[in-house]
C-alpha cells in the first residue's frame, strides 16, 4: 500500500461501498440490518491467494468482481437473498492506490448488480502473495435453505448452465491453449455468474442444491453422500459452450473439463421426478441407490484415473 495508508484506503473508496448500518465504517463493528418476518441469515466465506486460486498480476477490478461472485454463488446454492458483505485484504507492495481503487470500482460495478453493501472488515500489509477473503451474509426463509441432504432415489439431476468453459478459460489465460476464439470461455474463469434468482426460485421446490466451484461429478458427489445415495449421470446431456464442444472435437482429452473442471459456479440440483426443469435448466441424470457418481457415455460407465476420464 505504498504512499496510501490503511486510513485513507477505508476513508476514500471502502466507505462509499458501505451499507447503512456500517455508520460508514467509522466505528469498531457494523449493526446488521433487520431481516424480514420468519427470516434467518445464512453467512459464507471464501479466500483468494495470488499463485493459488487467481494469476500474478490478474485486473483488479475482474478480481474484485469473482471474490464477490464466488461468495454469491454459496449463498445462490442455499436460495438466499443476498444482503452484504465483509472483507478482508492482505495486501502486499505492489497494490497501490492505482490498484486499490480499480479493486474498489469492480466492488461497486458488483454491488449495484447484486444489491449488496459492505459492512465492514480488516485491511493488513504482508510480505506474501496478494490475499483476499470476503464473508458474504444472505437472508433465506428460515428451514426453508436448500441443503445438500435432501435428494430422494429417482429425483432428476440438473444443472443451470454449460460446464467446462472456466477450465477451458484458465487454460487459455495460463497459455497452454490458444486464446483465439476463447472469449466466452475466459469471461466464464473470470467472471462467474452466481445463479441468485434460479437459487430463491428453487426454494421449496429442489430436494437438494450445490454451487459448482470443484466440479460436477465433486459437487454432485456431496449432494450424493450427503443424502446416502448416489447419482448417473449422461456425459452427452451435460450443457457445454459452443468453444468448449469445438475444442472437444479437435482435442479428446479436454472432454474431462464439464466433468471435472471445476470453477463453473452453475447450480447442480435435484427435483422430484414429476416436476418440470426451471427454463435455462437442464436434466443430466437421476439419483439412484448406492453411492458415488457414476457418469454414462454411451452407455458405458467411465471412471476417472490418472490423466483423466476413461472407459472401464
Ligand atoms: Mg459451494
Amino acid at each position: 500500500m505504498t504512499g496510501f495508508g490503511e486510513f485513507d484506503l477505508i476513508r476514500e473508496l471502502l466507505a462509499p461501498l458501505s451499507g447503512e448500518g456500517a455508520f460508514g465504517l467509522t466505528d469498531d463493528a457494523a449493526v446488521l440490518p433487520k431481516l424480514k418476518h420468519g427470516e434467518a441469515w445464512t453467512v459464507t466465506k471464501d479466500a483468494m491467494v495470488e499463485g493459488v486460486h487467481f494469476l500474478p498480476d490478474s485486473d483488479a477490478s475482474t478480481l474484485a468482481r469473482k471474490l464477490l461472485r464466488v461468495n454469491l454463488s454459496d449463498l445462490a446454492s442455499m436460495g438466499a437473498r443476498p444482503v452484504g458483505y465483509f472483507l478482508s485484504l492482505s495486501l502486499s507492495d505492489r497494490q497501490g492506490r492505482a490498484w486499490l481503487t480499480a479493486f474498489c470500482d469492480g466492488l461497486a460495478l458488483d454491488q449495484t448488480e447484486f444489491a449488496v453493501a459492505l459492512y465492514g472488515g480488516d485491511t493488513t500489509s504482508t510480505p506474501g502473495p496478494l490475499s483476499l477473503s470476503l464473508t458474504a451474509m444472505g437472508a433465506v426463509t428460515r428451514g426453508a435453505e436448500l441443503r445438500r441432504n435432501g435428494a430422494r432415489a429417482g429425483d432428476t439431476v440438473c444443472v443451470s448452465g454449460p460446464l467446462g468453459g472456466a477450465a477451458l478459460g484458465l487454460r487459455a489465460l495460463t497459455g497452454a491453449l490458444d486464446p483465439t476464439g476463447l472469449p466466452n470461455a475466459v469471461r466464464c474463469y473470470e467472471l462467474p455468474e452466481p445463479q441468485i434468482a434460479l437459487g430463491q426460485a428453487l426454494v421449496g421446490v429442489a430436494t437438494a442444491c450445490a454451487d459448482i466451484s470443484d466440479g460436477l461429478v465433486a459437487d454432485l458427489g456431496h449432494i450424493a453422500r450427503q443424502s446416502g445415495l448416489g447419482a448417473r449421470i449422461s456425459c452427452k446431456a451435460i450443457p457445454v459452450l459452443p468453444e468448449l464442444a469445438d475444442a472437444m472435437a479437435r482435442d479428446p482429452s479436454l472432454a474431462e473439463l464439464p466433468l471435472n473442471g471445476g470453477d463453473d459456479y452453475e447450480l447442480v440440483f435435484t427435483l422430484p421426478p414429476t416436476v418440470t426443469p426451471p427454463p435455462g435448466a437442464t436434466p443430466i441424470g437421476t439419483i439412484v441407490e448406492g453411492e458415488g457418481v457414476e457418469v454414462l457415455k454411451d452407455g458405458r460407465p467411465l471412471s476417472l484415473s490418472e490423466g483423466g476420464w476413461r472407459h472401464f
